[in-house]
């Protein structure tokens, strides 16, 4: 499709000044938005909008820019729900690693569809896989193939590990930088330039200082962005001050990974220092809001990131402590979680939380240019949700229904690069009911197989 009318929706176009048009049009060109603004347009401006190939009347909704999951593992999906109630520590021993460590290279391609639909079901056209279970190395090639073929735009962090974790999760530094290497080499830029890889070391407390000073050299050299848990529980900070006698985004900055293209993943755990860091290399933080309530890892400290100019984009985490992706859920739960902390109910607008889904998430990415907002010359990733739903209407503010009302079910429409990947509610390019057919038969055999060792793997009630 080479041209598309978007109009009579409220379109919420999350620029600078966060105009919003009600009703308004976009009008879309291949895969960017060549013209916006308030609808409808007179007859001389709007003769080529009557020309367009495709025309969606986006009466009674709501058209955002497509949210930017800022973190996730998106194998999880065949272990989400196996147990609640788990320690950080107990659930990687007892659920995580076992089941990644059983799953074949198969579960994650299946796995990964799971998500990148949910994803994009949920209003996210851009997400960020850390993956990091290389068991076998076709893993990483489902995942790629999952997000190549959902439509989705994927960027991948190729996890790695060196030191100190579960033996088998555990890689020869060689073996690292090797395969991310290769995986530039056949997959960067694949899919319309969809696709993306990025240098994602795992976190500080199970990567040696080399290997960490190593990625860092690495993810310059090629200019890619480097996504790293950093201070998501209070003993990780024990661990480098034990280590090196430095906090934990301390030790990010002595090994020299510290920088605008640094993802900081939850940094709940971080001193006032450690907040001016943040600022000084302008690199961003990746706020999971479910996920640290699931796990009780603590709050991280994000009005006072945004006060002090450090870029906050948010995400979803791997579906094992969320345990959905849903996107639009996320942005309730970042604005009551950070409300009720500080007992302080005006904290993070409904509008703000929008802004880091959006603007923040391109900021993190590096795709401020051409992602994050809906104005000419973007890209159209573009989500198109319907406000007439009895969760929803009547709207007031449409940007406080779509963080307080709506949830990923209200999810109409969804383009990536142009391309319309949800149409009403189905993912166009893959066939939902099929995949999840075939999961649940891999996950069904892969209980059974665990349930022997680990018996939470056979509770079912
Ligand atoms: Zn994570």
């Amino acid at each position: 499709m080479s041209t598309l009318l978007i109009y009579n929706g409220t379109v919420l176009t999350m620029n600078e000044q966060n105009e919003v048009y009600t009703p308004g049009y976009l009008y879309i060109k291949h895969d960017q938005i060549v013209e916006v603004g308030p609808w409808p347009v007179n007859e001389e401006e709007g003769r080529h909008l009557l020309q367009t190939e495709r025309q969606i009347d986006a009466g009674g909704k709501a058209i955002i820019p497509g949210l930017i999951n800022g973190h996730t593992h998106l194998f999880q999906t065949f272990l989400r729900g196996v147990s609640d109630d788990y320690s950080l520590s107990d659930w990687l021993r007892q659920v995580i690693w076992p089941g990644s460590i059983a799953m074949e290279a198969e579960d994650f391609y299946l796995a990964a569809l799971i998500g990148c639909i949910e994803n994009l079901k949920s209003g996210a056209t851009y997400i960020m896989d850390h993956h990091y279970v290389h068991t076998y190395e076709e893993n990483t090639e489902g995942v790629l193939r999952a997000m190549l073929e959902t439509g989705i735009r994927g960027h991948l962090a190729r996890g790695g590990v060196d030191l100190s974790y579960e033996p088998k999760l555990r890689e020869e530094e060689e073996q690292i930088f090797a395969r991310t290497d290769s995986l530039l080499d056949r997959w960067q830029g694949n899919g319309s330039g969809r696709i993306e890889i990025a240098m994602g070391p795992l976190n500080l407390y199970g990567c040696s200082r080399p290997f960490l000073e190593r990625a860092a050299r690495f993810s310059q050299d090629r200019n890619l962005i480097t996504h790293i848990h950093v201070a998501e529980t209070s003993d990780q900070i024990e661990n480098t001050l034990a280590r090196f006698g430095l906090r934990n985004l301390e030790l990010v900055e002595a090994v020299g990974m510290l920088g605008p293209k640094t993802q900081v993943v939850h940094g709940i755990w971080l001193d006032d220092g450690e907040l001016e860091l943040l600022a000084k290399y302008h690199a961003s933080v990746i706020h999971c809001p479910v996920s640290n309530m699931y796990l009780a890892s603590g709050v991280a400290r994000v009005p006072e990131m945004l006060s002090a100019g450090i870029n906050v984009a948010l995400g979803t985490d791997g579906p094992g402590s969320n345990n959905c992706q849903d996107n639009l859920e996320v942005l309730k739960f970042t604005a009551c979680l950070h409300k009720v902390h500080h007992l302080d109910s005006t904290l993070l607008p409904a509008m703000k939380i929008l802004e880091m889904a959006t603007r923040g998430g391109a900021k993190a990415m590096g795709r401020e240019q051409d992602l994050g907002t809906l104005e000419s010359g973007k890209k159209a990733d573009i989500v198109i949700i319907d406000m007439q739903k009895a969760h929803i209407a009547p709207v007031h503010r449409v940007s406080s229904a779509l963080v307080y009302n709506a949830n990923g079910n209200d999810v109409h429409t969804v383009l990536v690069n142009g391309q319309i990947v949800v149409d009403q509610g189905r993912c166009t390019f893959v066939d939902e009911e099929e995949i999840i057919k075939r999961a649940q038969a891999r996950v069904d055999r892969l209980r059974d197989q665990l349930a022997k060792e680990y018996p939470v793997y056979g509770i079912r009630e």
